[in-house]
């Protein structure tokens, strides 16, 4: 694969742009791989992704129903923190956020990583004292993150109201090194590497079922046909609990609609990410100008990825009051991808009853900044059998014997 550089720009453009090579291949699938891995989201990919780099193991294939990157990881709204309450959430998260400050450069792909601070609203008293203890147990994580005040919150984003008229700013969680990243080019930039490193990346190919024998994956069913494969990795976000059921097993998560919009673009007016999780809406700026604006989960379990006029409602109010130079906007597109809710709101990377099968999901409202985080642990757990330190407190036995990793405060719907 040739490399993307400054003078690949000049010289194709010297000779019209007709000398780039596709991004990635379009193989028929082989028989047989040492790894399959179902679904082609950033998760998906970013196992493979580590599978071939930090294990050699490139014999392998990644299967998507419909086009890679078109589930969650090309419908969310970005936003990259690692400002977690519990310790292995912490080293997780903040293991993903490193990786994606040198993201670009790994992957030779612009993934436009934008460390423009992250600010979570205090609004309560009770969110005060909140994030104030999360900004204490990321200080003995590691994790650079500060509790600030209502001033410096003024000071880092003009354009927002401070009074409100229910809830008045009292401070805010900030971390300086979060921020937002290209959706779409983090899934192209693994695909294009992976496509390098010798993979098969086979879109429009639903996984309809899972094959075993003696407790162990020997295949999976698609629409392609069967394909045979060493081991089986499912990492398919909302539809984690369908590829359960085709394995023989059940998953503590349920799928939910979790929705977004954007707003016609605008000039640069805010260049950090807000997020106000008591009125509950969260706002950035695309480069592009449009102002991304995140919702809430649906109150119901369905497979919709669309949005619904009551959400735009409620988070328009939301984001109005918060921010009122908002109010003339025209609000250009809204979305839903199905997420994937544990009951303790942390992400499931595991070992399964069957032997060579693991799974990966769990991310719920907040799995697009952990991506590389994600990969890098779920390929260690691919390759070695068994989780390595970033996965080991992630596994689904976590339920059975009680040990929550609970985020469900720390994380809320919040992202
Ligand atoms: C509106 C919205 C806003 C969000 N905002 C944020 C945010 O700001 N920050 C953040 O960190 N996270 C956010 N998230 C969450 C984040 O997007 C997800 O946690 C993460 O993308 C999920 O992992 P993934 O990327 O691998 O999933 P996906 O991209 O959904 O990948 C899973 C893939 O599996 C495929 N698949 C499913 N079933 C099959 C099958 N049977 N056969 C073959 N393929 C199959 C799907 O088509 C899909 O492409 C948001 C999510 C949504 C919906």
């Amino acid at each position: 694969m040739k490399r993307y550089s400054a003078f690949a720009i000049a010289r194709e453009a010297a000779r019209y742009h007709q000398g780039w090579e596709r991004a990635w291949a379009a193989p028929t699938p082989k028989a047989h791989y040492d790894v399959v891995i179902v679904g082609a989201g950033g998760h998906g990919l970013a196992t493979a992704y580590y599978l071939g780099k930090n294990f050699g193991i490139t014999n392998v294939a990644v299967i998507e129903k419909g086009w890679l990157g078109g589930g969650n990881t090309g419908r969310n709204t970005t936003i990259i923190r690692s400002n977690y309450l519990q310790d292995p959430s912490a080293a997780i998260y903040e293991k993903a956020r490193s990786l994606y400050e040198t993201m670009s450069q790994d992957l030779n792909y612009n993934v436009m990583f934008s460390p423009r601070g992250v600010m979570m609203l205090a609004q309560t008293e009770h969110e005060v004292r909140g994030y104030q203890r999360t900004a204490f147990a990321n200080a003995l994580q590691g994790v650079e993150t500060k509790f600030i005040g209502p001033e410096k919150v003024k000071e880092l984003c003009p354009i927002i109201s401070l009074d409100g008229p229910r809830y008045p700013v009292l401070g805010a969680l900030y971390q300086a090194r979060g921020g937002t990243a290209r959706h779409d080019a983090v899934a192209w930039g693994y695909a294009r590497a992976c496509s390098d490193m010798g993979m098969d990346i086979i879109q429009q190919c639903e996984v309809t079922g899972v094959r075993s024998e003696a407790g162990q994956v020997t295949g999976v069913e698609t629409s392609k046909g069967h394909i045979g494969c060493g081991k089986l990795s499912i990492v398919v976000a909302g539809h984690s609990g369908q590829l359960a059921e085709m394995a023989g097993f059940r998953l503590p998560m349920e799928a939910i609609a979790l929705q977004a919009l954007v707003s016609e673009p605008i000039k640069p007016c805010m260049d950090v990410v807000i997020m106000a999780n008591t009125v509950h809406g969260y706002m950035s700026q695309s480069d592009k100008g449009e102002m991304v604006i995140g919702g809430g989960t649906d109150g119901f379990n369905n497979y919709t990825q669309r949005g619904s006029f009551h959400h735009v409602e409620e988070t328009v109010r939301a984001l109005v009051e918060t921010f009122p130079i908002i109010s003339r906007l025209k609000m250009l597109r809204q979305w839903g991808g199905i997420v994937d809710m544990t009951g303790d709101r942390s992400p499931i990377i595991t070992k399964t009853p069957l032997g060579n099968c693991f799974l990966n999901g769990g991310w719920g409202t907040g799995g697009f900044k952990a991506i590389p985080g994600s990969g890098w642990a779920m390929a260690e757990l691919v390759a070695k059998g068994e989780p390595g330190p970033l996965a080991a407190a992630f596994g689904m036995d976590r339920f059975v014997e009680g040990r929550f990793i609970d985020e469900s405060v720390a994380a809320g719907v919040a992202h």
